[in-house]
């Protein structure tokens, strides 16, 4: 089942939250929607799951319109909210069954929220009141409250905030393993946490996707208005000037008297293997260095 978000722009006023986005996620695959604070993120995942209505822009959920089928819609989605709004005076068990009674599951009701609670690790503190639980187990009841009818898409608000290390892991592993089966579109603002559970990430920044990838591709993704890094090492010493001299050079950083980086506006190792050929130098090394996704997301997010 695929989630479709063509064109979308939301305004708050005079305020642009998102700006012209179109993605598509598809089954069996967690993406990341990964953007600083501010970004648009929780503006994005209300409009999908119907509970803003963009400024213009269509969603699809399973081909399905989420403005004329908004309850089809809700079947088929799982829904984590960033503030998640739970009731504190309620057990965990009262809350699941009556989360359970909004979505008419019927006879089915009593084993699906047993059968929940086992799968999110509910266990041992289901006899409590859910004002009484840790921040972790509160997040496991909204995981919980999101995964109750069995909904072939499950949209995340950034699962794991305000977890602490233990309680990240385990919640993380539990995504991978719904991302198995499911469409999973999972907000974040946190790299590692994409290059932890996603196959795939999208960047928005400002209202704006600013990349689209497999995780793996994104690593080695130049950006716009970006810098290349390039390394090199000569046989012979050379001066950092005669590297400098090269057209699209901005830096050389000098490692040595004979191995610099240098940092270009565009992949120039063809021309540096002719500037060797043409000074009578001897190239031991020549290569381009990606970054990983934590520098490209800083370079991508950065501000000028
Ligand atoms: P993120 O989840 O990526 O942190 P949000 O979607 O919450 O971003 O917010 C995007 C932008 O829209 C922010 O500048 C935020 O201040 C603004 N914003 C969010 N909700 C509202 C609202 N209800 N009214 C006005 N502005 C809002
Ligand atoms: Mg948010």
């Amino acid at each position: 089942m695929s989630v479709t978000v063509k064109d979308v722009t939301k305004w708050y006023g005079e305020q642009k939250a998102l700006d012209h986005v179109s993605f598509t996620v598809s089954r069996g695959e967690v993406t990341g929607f990964l953007g600083p604070n501010g970004a648009g993120k929780s503006t994005m995942m209300k409009i999908i799951t119907g509970f803003l209505p963009p400024s213009s822009g269509e969603i699809f959920v399973d081909g399905l319109d989420v403005r004329n089928h908004l309850l089809e819609v809700r079947k088929r989605i799982g829904y984590l909210p960033e503030h998640n709004p739970l009731y504190p005076e309620m057990y965990i068990r009262e809350y699941l069954n009556y989360v359970a009674g909004l979505y008419a599951l019927g006879t089915r009701k009593k084993s699906r929220v047993q059968e929940i609670i086992r799968l999110t690790g509910l266990e041992p503190e289901q006899h409590k009141k859910i004002g009484a639980l840790s921040k972790g187990y509160r997040q496991r009841v909204g995981l919980a409250q999101a995964l109750l009818h069995n909904p072939e898409v499950l949209i995340l608000d950034e699962p794991t905030s305000g977890l602490d290390p233990n309680q990240i892991v385990e919640i993380r592993e539990l995504i991978k393993h719904l991302g198995k089966e499911k469409t999973v579109l999972l907000s974040t603002h946190i790299m590692q946490e994409v290059e932890a559970i996603c196959e795939r990430v999208i960047i928005i920044h400002k209202g704006k996707i600013i990349a689209d990838g497999a995780e793996k591709a994104l690593v080695n993704l130049q950006p716009k208005q970006s810098w290349f890094t390039i390394y090199t090492e000569f046989k012979e010493t050379i001066s950092p000037e005669q590297l400098t001299a090269l057209s699209h050079v901005t830096e050389v950083i000098p490692q040595g008297n004979h191995i610099f980086t240098l940092r270009c506006e565009k992949d120039i190792r063809e021309q540096i293997f002719q500037f060797a050929r043409e000074q009578s130098l001897t190239l031991l090394s020549l290569s381009l260095i990606s970054q990983n996704l934590e520098e490209v997301f800083r370079e991508l997010t950065s501000e000028g």
